[in-house]
């Protein structure tokens, strides 16, 4: 059992609001955001981002449902005709469907819902919130004897290291559902690259070393909230600017920030709103590049204009690109992260790779994403 009854006790009176799952922990690394989230329920509309990657879970569930129902490894018409009904995801769908091949008989659910209670039991799913604390929503299971795998789509433009969150507590949310398996793999695919990164856990690592970690968490956020206390965290990676009225912004801008620095204490507090502008201001001029490419215009302020319309577009293959990389012995993921400064040096250091990547990219049309490139400046 994992808490003590009376703990259980206080906690059950607690009638929390919230789950723990997966998604709260990692917002919980903002003690504010977590708040304002997930006990207040407010939140600022979704993102295309994040739309984006709801429509492919419902797909990629519809295909590999299919599949099983209809005992295939691949039905490529099939995968066309889901992906039809998403448009904002069309082609990453039809991609991902293309290179992957599914074993029917290893699929064990897709989207599987768990719920367990405060001692780690499996409920309902209807059991109410006070009674099933945890909780998570696992893609795609797949089990044959004592071995699971877990598999997490993830549409983001980067590839990210495994140790996540959730690679933690999904394995082990399954091992209380599943006593009897001996090792869980833990598989991130990162649908837009092909790429998987993988962790697995054997029986003993969740119990031993996983566990105490969830209830660290735990505890941590029980804490928060019994004692009401949820600090705005805007020091480097608990920040993710989650677009919410975030009080360091506020302080910031009601002039709070524009004292003079006379105390380490002082320094050190106008540094994590310094931060935390920073990175909202980042991600202001990300939409504004964003749209002034979209448009093709420059945004006019009184004295400035913010030019971000001066590029020139081409299209490149992701698959394609990875292949090149390793015919010039580079790093297969070399210039996939969004930011392409790696790229560019690769363009610099072998000139002729530039071309061949553009040789190569022609037509293609999935799989691909647009690459700005500053026109040279015209002599004067
Ligand atoms: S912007 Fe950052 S620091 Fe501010 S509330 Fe959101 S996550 Fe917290």
């Amino acid at each position: 059992m994992g808490l003590l009854i009376g703990e259980v006790a206080k906690r059950v009176e607690l009638e929390l609001p919230v789950r723990i799952r997966q998604s709260s922990l990692t917002d919980a690394r903002c003690l504010y955001h977590y708040q304002q989230h997930h006990i207040k329920g407010i939140r600022k509309g979704d993102s295309e981002a994040s739309v984006r990657g709801t429509h492919f879970h419902a797909a990629a569930k519809e295909y590999v449902d299919h599949l099983v129902e209809t005992g295939q490894f691949t039905h490529y018409a099939k995968a066309e005709e889901i992906a039809k009904a998403y448009p904002d995801c069309q082609s990453l769908i039809n991609l991902w469907c293309e290179r992957s091949i599914f074993y029917p008989e290893r699929i064990y659910a897709t989207e599987f819902n768990i719920l367990l209670d405060w001692d780690y039991r499996p409920v309902p799913p209807d059991t109410p919130i006070k009674y099933s604390p945890y909780s998570g929503t696992l893609d795609r299971v797949e089990m044959i004897g004592e071995v699971a795998d877990i598999y997490d789509y993830k549409t983001n433009r980067a590839v990210f290291d495994v140790e996540t969150i959730q690679t933690f507590y999904y394995p082990w949310l399954l091992s209380k559902v599943f006593p009897h398996l001996r090792e869980i793999n833990f598989h991130l695919d990162f649908v837009r690259f092909g790429v998987i990164r993988d962790r697995s856990f054997s029986k003993d690592e969740l119990e031993i070393s996983v566990q105490p970690q969830i209830e660290g968490w735990e505890s941590y956020l029980l804490e928060a909230i019994e004692n009401n206390h949820f600090p705005a965290m805007g020091g480097h990676s608990t920040c993710n600017y989650c677009q919410l009225q975030c009080p360091l912004v506020d302080a910031g801008l009601d002039g709070k920030a524009i004292v003079q620095v006379k105390k380490y204490d002082d320094a050190k507090d106008m540094a994590e709103i310094a931060f935390t502008m920073k990175k909202r201001a980042a991600t202001m001029m990300q939409a504004l590049k964003h749209f002034a490419s979209k448009e093709d215009t420059p945004i006019e302020l009184t004295e400035e204009v913010l030019d971000f319309h001066l590029v020139e577009k081409w299209k490149y293959d992701r698959a394609a690109l990875m292949k090149l990389n390793e015919q010039y012995g580079l790093n297969p993921l070399n210039g996939l992260a969004p930011s392409k400064q790696a790229l560019m040096k690769t363009f610099r250091r072998y000139p002729e790779f530039e071309r061949d990547l553009q040789e190569v990219s022609e037509n293609r049309s999935h799989s691909e994403f647009e690459f700005k490139k500053k026109p040279p400046k015209e002599e004067k």
